[in-house]
């Protein structure tokens, strides 16, 4: 190859093209430093020799400047990466950065120097040193990093390191991982479990492309099962990737993961410290990473030999990612095994319509678990009509489902409290003159944290301490909060029974794995009566003595009218039911609603998922929702609200005339502001035989706009 053609990562251009220089020798995948204008940067060799179409000629041509020492991208990650840019409508640089870690850390030392506390003291003593020596107890990173962690400048830990209160240590990012054995442990299956677990072993055997649903009831052991086919390929010699919806909250999972393989898995997600970032991606490309474990982003990784991928929690929309690339990772994790060709199990204990759309049209293989293991019942579940059994006044709690928690109490089992909204409550007015605390940066409001006294935007991260008067009318100690949060319910339950010992779980209080591994050994050792928690503690948890599970609000998914609504409440309520009674005690499960009688609710009641699945999929069928038709949106942004809707109003007037092609708006979109932006939002709906994204590409590449908008395409958007 003497000219080749690269994607150039940190631009926002097409591919461009290079000279090889002589001696070098470049394949495709290669990993390069190219040329750009006065700087170097990072590319990856995409195209070869003869380009029809090239316009530059050979002597104009800049040179390649060298190489990276790592592998090159393998042809069916370099196939994956171009399908999810030509899908999503998002450029192949923006993909490929996902594969490459952004870049920047593949180059350098094997080594980073990290530093910690000595545990001397510094010459002269700050508050600002003080606040950030405490803040670094424990904690071993680069500068940069802690700098991060304490919420001082580099220039401030510089000093310190100086006057030697932190010292550097040597990480070596080539250090190797312990080996996983796929036979330390060995687990008896249930008859039903070593059948799945059969099937699956046998397509990892195969090495073809094969994908599972997993269906099984909360409880009925799916992880000890798709653990079988992990060892099969771990004996193979063959790498697995594990996708998890929360990696924040593994530990129960990396317990498990230990006690059958011997060793910890490889872990990947985005608050990784650089050097563990570094080890992780090397062993991930060489091969030596035997199972990783991680977030949606480590689809892209370049694995050497990839032989299993295992998406948990299958329906979790926390595999969508909301920004850059709007990709589904459960979907391109499919196409991935697909291009790559090994199986892939999507386990869940509530699909998605689409997931079970695609085994009902045979593309998927179903695998059922429709029992508990163990003989454990599933729980009873029964509704609390708030419209007749009315909270006490100001109260959020039916007396019937408190003197469930008191029952728990007597007998000494625990009792969780199920409601989505962080916080105390969601909505802070004054009393005086009914001012509303909103976001300055978003269309939301401000919602009232108590623990820690401040007001926060949960869409910007926007804070700010609470008032001690309304900013006003002046009026002081004046906010009144409306409606319930997680911190007021706590509140409630400690009020109204007294001697429970009430925990609040969230993001807020379960913040690093540290503080969740606490959490999980406090509820163990039954120092936890009450959990209060928001969809964190719906999934993954296995509590014993775990026996009645409230939801607090279960219409509150409701509200918002969006197509996917019903489906998400289902899932969700479903998630936290089966969180009640996995031990040998039976659980019961209640739930507060206004709509008793909403098809959701009736068949949560009922305990038939199939009665809610089939009226879902009608509905879905005669609004042309997925999976029967599909949904792209367009969404208009800029900092400045008319530059917004007259971009928004331009790309609307060219909408092109397509059959089977509804285009709606420009409207507002349901977030109108956000971080600052102003968004508009077209909506499309189409036919399946539609090239969606053919029309999205076509049209949107004839409109102009100016620097300040920003136009995001939302291929398969989660709520439209
Ligand atoms: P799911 O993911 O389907 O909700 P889990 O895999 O978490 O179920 O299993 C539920 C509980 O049952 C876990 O504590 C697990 O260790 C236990 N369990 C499941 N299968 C077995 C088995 N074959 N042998 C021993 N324990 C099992
Ligand atoms: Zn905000």
């Amino acid at each position: 190859m003497n000219r080749v053609r690269c994607l150039v990562l940190n631009a926002a251009l097409g591919p461009l093209d290079y000279k090889v220089p002589e001696g070098m020798t470049v394949e495709l995948g290669q990993v390069v430093e190219c040329p750009l204008g006065p700087r170097t940067v990072v590319g990856i060799v995409w195209e070869a020799e003869r380009l029809p179409g090239t316009d530059v000629p050979a002597e104009k041509l800049r040179g390649l400047r060298g190489l990276y020492p790592i592998p090159p991208l393998p042809a069916p990650l370099r196939r994956l990466i171009e399908w999810t840019a030509d899908y999503y409508v998002a450029s192949l640089a923006s993909v490929a950065r996902m594969a490459l870690s952004s870049g920047g850390a593949l180059k350098g030392p094997a080594s980073i120097t990290e530093y910690r506390l000595t545990g001397g003291m510094p010459e002269r003593m700050t508050p600002q040193r003080l606040a950030a020596m405490e803040a670094l107890e424990g904690e071993q990173a680069t500068i940069r990093e802690l700098a991060g962690i304490a919420g001082v400048s580099e220039g401030v830990l510089r000093g310190l390191v100086n006057q030697g209160v932190l010292e550097p240590v040597e990480v070596d990012c080539d250090r190797p991982y312990e080996e996983a054995r796929p036979d330390f442990a060995q687990i008896e299956l249930s008859d039903q479990q070593r059948e799945a677990a059969e099937t699956f072993s046998a397509a990892v055997r195969e090495k073809k492309f094969a994908p599972f649903l997993l269906d099984g009831v909360t409880g009925s052991g799916k992880t000890e099962t798709y653990f079988e086919p992990v060892a099969e390929a771990l004996r193979m010699g063959r790498q697995v990737l594990v996708l998890l919806p929360e990696i924040a909250l593994t530990e129960n999972f990396l317990h498990r993961f230990e006690e059958r393989f011997g060793v910890l898995p490889v872990l990947w997600h985005s608050s990784l410290k650089s050097t563990e970032r570094r080890r992780a991606w090397r062993a991930v490309a060489s091969g030596d990473a035997q199972v990783v474990v991680g977030a949606r982003s480590a689809l892209f990784l370049p694995f050497a030999k990839l032989g299993l991928i295992v998406v948990d929690e299958a329906h979790e929309t926390s595999f969508k990612q909301e920004d850059g690339v709007r990709y589904n990772a459960r979907d391109v994790a499919v196409m991935r095994a697909h291009f790559e060709g090994f199986p892939i199990i999507l386990a869940s204990a509530t699909p998605a319509l689409e997931s079970l759309q695609m085994a009902e049209s045979g593309i998927y293989e179903k695998v059922d678990l429709p029992s508990r293991f163990g003989g454990a019942q599933l729980p009873d579940i029964d509704t609390i009509d708030l419209t007749e059994e009315k909270p006490p006044h100001g109260m959020w709690l039916a007396q019937r489902l408190v003197d469930g928690i008191a029952e728990r109490l007597e007998r000494g089992e625990q009792s969780l409290l199920f409601l989505n909204r962080r916080g105390y409550a969601p909505l802070t007015l004054c009393r005086n003159c009914g001012f509303r605390y909103q976001c300055p940066n978003c269309s939301a409001w401000l919602v009232e944290h108590r623990f820690t006294r401040r007001l926060a935007c949960h869409h910007c991260g926007h804070e700010a301490p609470s008032p001690a008067a309304c900013q006003e009318c002046g009026e002081p100690d004046c906010l009144v909060a409306c409606g319930p949060g997680v911190e007021r319910i706590a509140d409630e339950v400690a009020e109204r029974l007294p001697e429970a010992r009430v925990f609040v779980a969230t993001s807020d209080t379960l913040n690093s794995p540290g503080r969740a591994a606490e959490f999980i050994a406090a509820v163990e050792a039954k120092e936890i009566d009450v959990i209060v928690g928001t969809q964190l503690v719906t999934k993954g948890f296995h509590f014993p003595e775990l026996t009645l599970v409230g939801v607090v609000d279960a219409d509150l998914g409701l509200e918002g009218g969006d197509l996917r609504a019903g489906e998400r409440t289902y899932q969700q309520v479903a998630q936290v039911a089966g969180r009640a009674g996995r031990g040998s005690k039976p659980g019961e499960v209640l739930i507060q609603t206004r709509h008793p009688e909403a098809s959701v609710i009736a068949a949560l009641a009922a305990g038939d998922r199939d009665a809610f699945y089939s009226a879902e999929t009608e509905m879905r069928r005669d609004a042309g929702a997925p999976p029967f038709g599909r949904w792209a949106s367009i969404i208009v942004s800029s900092e400045d609200e008319s530059e917004a809707r007259e971009a928004a109003r331009r790309i609307g007037d060219t909408r092109p005339d397509v059959p089977d092609c509804m285009i709606l708006g420009p409207a507002p979109a349901p977030m109108a502001q956000l971080r600052g932006r102003y968004r508009y939002r077209l909506l499309m709906n189409a036919r399946r035989s539609v090239q969606l994204q053919d029309v999205i590409r076509h049209w949107l590449g004839r409109v102009d706009h100016p620097p300040g908008v920003r136009v995001a395409v939302d291929v398969d958007p989660y709520s439209f």
